[in-house]
């Protein structure tokens, strides 16, 4: 594809909109022409148009929407991708029962992709995880996150996500999360018996890892037929 992929990033005044809209302007093949966040944010990338939650509707044309928000504002953008048959990117983590049955829905008509993490190394974490907890049929299983302290959700999304693919290999996980400083996040899952123990352990040092998967993934997704993607997906 020739033409560049025009984006609206919806929660742009956030650690992750900010982290977006400086590394989308780095790349030749991605414009930012929408940003919205709940006040209409500031200091926006040359050409885009600041929008606020309750304006949404106001958005001009775009063709892939990369949402980096809250819960409380998921709905919104997902209903605007629908109603204009543009594909969606999610990273926003915490979503209800509900609010994930809708992206479900939503894949019928659109292309959506929703992951908890963006990195590359926390997806070779997750098949290591289900290798591990395989082998180690009986051991206990403990996962442990840090984050922030602004983070609102707890267990992490990506700790829940590590725990499903531990359950995939047979291991009943328990959770436990920390909230200190400026942690971006920290993912440590243990196997543990009778005199010994196996750690296997992610550390994100610096929020753009998730900012590039997400906009790698947003290109990628750019016209394609409607469906819900997976990041390994579109991993080429
Ligand atoms: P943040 O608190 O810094 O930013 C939140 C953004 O959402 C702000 O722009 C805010 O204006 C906007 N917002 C809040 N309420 C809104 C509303 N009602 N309507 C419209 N916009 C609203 O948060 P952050 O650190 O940037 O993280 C955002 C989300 O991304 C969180 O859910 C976090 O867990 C998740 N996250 C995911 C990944 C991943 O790889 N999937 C990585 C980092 C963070």
């Amino acid at each position: 594809m020739n033409e560049s992929t025009r984006l609206l990033i919806h929660g742009a005044s956030g650690r992750m909109g900010q982290a977006l809209m400086r590394l989308a302007g780095e790349r030749d093949d991605l414009r930012v022409v929408a940003a919205a966040a709940r006040r209409a944010p500031g200091d926006l990338p040359a050409g885009a148009q600041s929008i606020t939650a309750a304006s949404l509707d106001a958005a001009p044309d775009f063709d892939v929407a990369i949402d980096f928000s809250l819960p409380e504002a998921f709905d919104p953008v997902l209903d605007l991708c629908v109603r204009r048959g543009v594909p969606l990117v999610s990273g926003t983590t915490g979503l209800s029962d509900a609010q994930r049955a809708a992206l479900d829905a939503a894949a019928k008509t659109i292309a959506v992709v929703w992951a908890a993490n963006f990195s590359l190394g926390v997806a070779v974490l997750g098949d290591l995880v289900e290798r591990a907890a395989r082998a180690l049929a009986h051991w206990d299983c403990d996962i442990v996150e840090s984050h922030h302290v602004h983070k609102k959700d707890a267990p992490s999304g990506t700790a829940l996500a590590l725990g499903a693919r531990a359950e995939a290999g047979g291991a009943t996980p328990r959770y436990a999360s920390l909230r200190a400083g400026d942690i971006v996040g920290e993912h440590t899952v243990q196997f543990a018996t009778a005199g010994e123990r196996v750690e296997l352990i992610h550390r994100a040092t610096n929020r753009d890892i998730f900012a590039r998967g997400a906009l790698h993934v947003a290109r990628r997704l750019h016209a394609r037929a409607p469906g819900a993607y997976r990041v390994a997906d579109l991993l080429d």
